[in-house]
């Protein structure tokens, strides 16, 4: 430590929930609001921003746990908080909830360090492009026809994009055959230019998912994600070797060591990794870097505005997921959320860090905690 580098001296954790526009599923769970668990972090006049979407209970991990290891470390030894931060978190169990603070946490260390040089946070990561290409998601179970048309007119037409991807599976694959008329819909509406993709969340059966496939390799669908529940990588590796569509996976991803049994399993062609639970950027990175040594893409799983600088900064980059929810919630809670044209989403180059600022007056009123 150099005697000039500032230490973290503040912590803080704070909690919104924002309801959404309208009711919500996926094939196998429902919802009407988004928790998302924000974190600040000081040093040297400084303040560093990351966030997850996580249960308030991530607060109190924060609090009981993070808190007492990171607050009085050098606020550049970001990856040595990291490892500080999965110590002191052994007995508490990695995965889910403490993965999640620990992913809040990271990435606000990350933003501070880039604001404390001046630079945006990309070109700390050792920026490779400067701008991310997205894909529209959302396509919910819940919508009528005309939701859905024009959702995806928005993403196409407004936003540009060459891929949207749409949720199926609907009630635990008991409506197949409206799964499929509304991806029939989807590809009405995109035209042949625009990529289809569909996301089961787990929701058919092995020999269903087999089935269900061919009937959207046959609607030109090219990315099948979550065909059945990711901890089934034999399934995953064998519909991978019998349809044409893509197989992705991967969100549920909470430190590298998953990656690394997912891709060693040969079960995605593409890994899903979500900044918000794998443990932050450090951990995420890893991740990335994982998959490259087995020739793998990876796709940036929702929290566009989280990832914008990450995913500009990693090699084997394919996608990031411009999750509606959080493409919705974002910009309420948020100032400086990078926006999405032309197909890509634009990353502040010209502003340090993240470039995010919590709205005070406006997100105050969604806060639980
Ligand atoms: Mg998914």
């Amino acid at each position: 430590m150099t005697a000039e580098e500032p230490l973290i001296d503040s912590l803080e954790c704070s909690v919104y929930t924002v309801p959404t526009d309208q009711p919500e599923a996926d094939g196998t769970i429902t919802w009407s609001a988004t928790t998302c668990v924000v974190v600040q972090a000081g040093a040297g006049g400084r303040t560093g921003l990351g966030y997850t979407y996580g249960p308030a209970a991530c607060a109190g991990i924060v609090a009981d746990l993070l808190q007492e290891v990171v607050v009085g470390r050098p606020a550049f030894a970001v990856v040595g908080s990291w490892g500080a931060m999965v110590r002191r978190c052994r007995n508490a169990g990695r995965p889910g909830i403490v993965s999640m603070a620990i992913s809040a946490v990271d990435t606000a260390l990350w933003d501070l360090a880039a604001r404390l040089v001046d630079r945006p946070l990309a070109d700390l990561l050792g920026r490779v492009r400067d701008t991310v290409p997205v894909y529209g998601s959302g396509g919910f179970t819940t919508y009528d026809d005309a939701t859905l048309r024009r959702q995806l007119e928005h993403w196409v037409g407004d936003l540009g994009v060459s891929a949207v991807k749409i949720k199926v599976g609907q009630s635990w694959g008991h409506a197949a055959e409206r799964d499929l008329a509304r991806t029939r819909l989807a590809r009405d509406v995109v035209g042949d230019q625009v990529e289809v993709f569909v996301d089961a969340n787990g929701g058919y059966t092995r020999g269903q998912a087999g089935r269900l496939g061919h009937a959207y390799d046959d609607l030109g669908v090219t990315w099948f994600e979550e065909p059945v529940s990711s901890d089934d990588l034999s399934a995953l590796a064998g519909l991978r070797g019998e349809l044409a569509t893509d197989v992705a996976a991967g969100e549920y991803a909470y430190d590298v060591a998953y990656v690394n049994r997912m891709c060693g399993a040969g079960a995605v062609d593409c890994m899903q990794i979500d900044v918000t639970r794998i443990g932050g950027i450090t951990e995420w990175q890893r991740g990335a870097a994982v998959a490259a040594g087995y020739g793998l893409d990876v796709s940036g799983h929702c929290a566009p505005a989280l990832h914008a600088h990450l995913a500009a900064s990693v090699p084997n980059l394919r996608h990031l997921e411009y999750f509606h929810d959080h493409a919705r919630l974002e910009p309420i809670l948020f100032d400086g959320v990078p926006p999405v044209y032309d197909g890509v989403l634009h990353p502040a180059l010209d502003r340090p860090g993240n470039g995010l600022s919590l709205r005070g007056s406006d997100a105050e009123r969604y806060r639980s905690r």
